[in-house]
């Protein structure tokens, strides 16, 4: 299994990072993890097609994660001409707020013919879901965005991927982490604890407990990219747009 990491930075830029996408190739399927406003640019910058991707999983209803959707309607119209379904597996009310979204950038687009199906599908607290081969489980987080917020777990090729998506720091994570081949943690802050997202002193104090193998660190905003080099790389990734790691 092959990760990419799409887009690594936060909601404003930091750091001059694209928005949050991890692209996973596993031997059953090719997904998106996150699809920032960003995504479609930094697919084409580490050559990565429409085509290469069956699925799309969101894990939260902001713009910095599910905002790039449109861009891979219109490229699935226009440029790639996609045949077969697209699979956007995401929160309850993803579709609606998929279609407001598009129809507010591109009026009509979710109207008019095309040649695919855009097929959504809304998660449940922790039960598994199979789609193209792997399963996902999401844990339900906390992170106010309308609509349930998820940390997701995959199982693929016998390898585990987890990531919190945003949230602030609660239990679950424990068990969306556990024994993980690469745990995925969004880390905003460096020691400023918000009730909303991760900082590195939180996560550091739970090391142990979270018991991952890897621990890859995204997400990191201003506060955190000042403070990289206090990170203890024996324990923790720190993550670059355009990165790959094989697991
Ligand atoms: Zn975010």
């Amino acid at each position: 299994m092959q990760i990419s990491v799409i887009g690594c930075g936060d909601a404003f830029g930091a750091g001059g990072r694209l928005q949050t996408s991890f692209y996973v190739r596993s031997r059953s399927s090719r997904f998106l993890i996150d699809c920032g406003a960003t995504t479609l640019v930094g697919m084409r910058r580490l050559g990565i097609g429409l085509d290469d991707v069956d699925t799309v999983f969101v894990t939260h209803l902001h713009g910095d994660h599910f905002g790039g959707l449109p861009w891979l309607l219109i490229d699935a119209k226009y440029i790639s001409n996609r045949t077969r379904p697209l699979v956007v597996a995401g929160p309850a009310g993803i579709e609606a707020r998929f279609v407001a979204l598009a129809e507010a950038l591109y009026p009509n687009s979710t109207r008019a013919e095309h040649n695919f199906d855009l097929v959504f599908v809304e998660y449940e607290e922790r039960q598994p879901l199979e789609i193209g081969g792997i399963t996902v489980t999401p844990f339900e987080v906390h992170h106010p965005s309308g609509a349930p917020p998820y940390a997701l777990r995959f199982d693929a090729d016998g390898r585990v991927v987890a990531f919190t998506g945003d949230t602030g720091w609660v239990e679950a994570l424990y068990d969306v982490a556990r024994d993980a081949d690469l745990f995925i943690t969004e880390c905003f802050q460096y020691d400023e604890t918000l009730p909303i997202h991760l900082d590195y002193k939180t996560i550091d104090a739970n090391y142990d407990k979270l018991g991952a193998k890897q621990i890859l660190l995204t997400h990191m905003g201003e506060g955190m990219l000042v403070e990289l080099e206090k990170v203890d790389t024996s324990r923790y990734m720190i993550s670059e747009d355009g990165m790959i790691l094989d697991l």
